[in-house]
């Protein structure tokens, strides 16, 4: 099998999903399956939708246009606030995409407007993140106003939580973002649909039944493929950590001098000696870099220490065991990792158990409009 690969087991991420699914509808949240760190790849996506996602969300319009290619025809919003200058791809392809800019709905706007169809917007809130966000003073003015703009709908009022400060929500945020909701509904007079509560950093006080307040719905992309929560890092009860592996190929195993044991007296080496009593270590590179994924973010299986990588060499040293030339060896990439993987192109995808086994998913989810093709 070609090498440098990443193995996903959709077996694996459809169990994730459906136990999430199953522990937030107890407590009346539905889940958005975010596929952007895939890179969209279209079976991750229907493992999602099997699992039974409500909708999908993708960063990137290119995401987005490659799960439709493939038949997707579920609802896909866009995370990332649009480019002015994709509106058009934007309205065509996603029902719905979340904004922080007026002038990107009146593109949006316009869009739809040519088009003949209503966008959906869902307002982002900046809830202490620092990242994307409409200040909450300015959240009932520029609410009114896209009430007021034909061809989009104001369907949602989202926020987004330890994305970029690492901080992760507390129950105060939650409240505030809850009355800020109403506030906004008394203001102009709708009740909103969605109430988007962030990402996967949120999933530990929802598991733990703090008041989850306005909240039902949750945009989940690393709790659902990796099982862990991205503050903490640590394993969500009941979650696969291991859907994904990267496996890369020996190409070098020698017995060379421990790292800093080295005579480096002069340019080039030149007079190199290794004293007789150098200390020595069982050395292999495995053949990936930093050009096919985050070297930092991959565990090595045991007795393996990764020493260093440069573009297209990962060294390791192996305790006991001598590697031979041509094995392959398996790492459990992290988030940052199984994400640069996923996006290089010299790294070949394999899927594995495709088909779900039982499909207990009610038969009105799998109605024509919500079927993948
Ligand atoms: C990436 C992203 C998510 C999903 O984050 P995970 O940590 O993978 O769950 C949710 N919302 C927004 C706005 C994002 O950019």
């Amino acid at each position: 099998m070609t090498v440098p690969r990443i193995e996903v087991d959709l077996r694996k991420i459809r169990h994730n999903v459906r136990h999430l699914v199953q522990r937030l509808a107890r407590r009346g949240i539905g889940m958005t399956g975010v596929t952007k760190a895939v890179c969209g790849h279209p079976d991750i996506a229907g493992a999602m939708l099997d699992g039974g996602v409500s909708g999908l969300a993708d960063a990137r319009i290119e995401n987005v246009e490659r799960m439709r290619r493939s038949g997707i025809k579920c609802p896909i919003s866009l995370l990332r606030t649009p480019m002015l200058s994709q509106a058009d791809r934007v309205t065509r392809e996603c029902n719905t995409s979340y904004n922080t800019e007026l002038d990107t709905i009146h593109g949006l706007a316009s869009s739809a407007r040519r088009s003949n169809t209503v966008h959906d917007i869902i307002l982002m809130v900046e809830m202490g993140d620092l990242r994307e966000g409409i200040m909450p003073a300015d959240l009932e003015a520029i609410a009114s106003k896209v009430m007021g703009i034909a061809g989009v709908s104001l369907k949602g009022i989202g926020a987004n939580f330890a994305c970029l400060s690492g901080l992760a929500p507390d129950p105060r945020m939650v409240l505030e973002l809850s009355s800020l909701v109403d506030q906004t509904e008394a203001a102009c007079g709708v009740l909103l649909e969605t109430i988007s509560g962030g990402n996967s950093a949120n999933l530990p006080w929802v598991l733990r039944g703090d008041c989850s307040g306005r909240i039902n719905d949750l945009r989940l992309g690393e709790a659902i493929l990796l099982g862990v929560d991205p503050v903490s890092g640590c394993r969500i009860d009941g979650l696969h950590t291991d859907a994904f592996t990267f496996v890369a190929e020996v190409i070098e195993s020698k017995v060379k001098p421990q790292r800093g044991a080295w005579p480096t007296n002069g340019p080039g080496f030149s007079g190199i000696h290794i004293a007789s009593d150098c200390r020595t270590v069982r050395q292999s590179i495995v053949a990936i870099g930093n050009q096919d994924t985050d070297v930092e973010g991959l565990s090595p299986p045991l007795g393996l220490t990764l020493i260093g990588a440069t573009s297209d060499h990962l060294v390791v040293e192996t305790a006991n065991v001598c590697l031979a030339i041509g094995a392959e060896v398996s790492f459990q990439p992290n988030y940052s990792a199984m994400m640069r993987g996923m996006n290089a192109p010299n790294v070949e995808k394999v899927i594995r158990n495709r088909k779900p086994q039982t499909r207990n998913i009610p038969a009105e989810r799998w109605s024509s409009d919500f079927a993948l093709v």
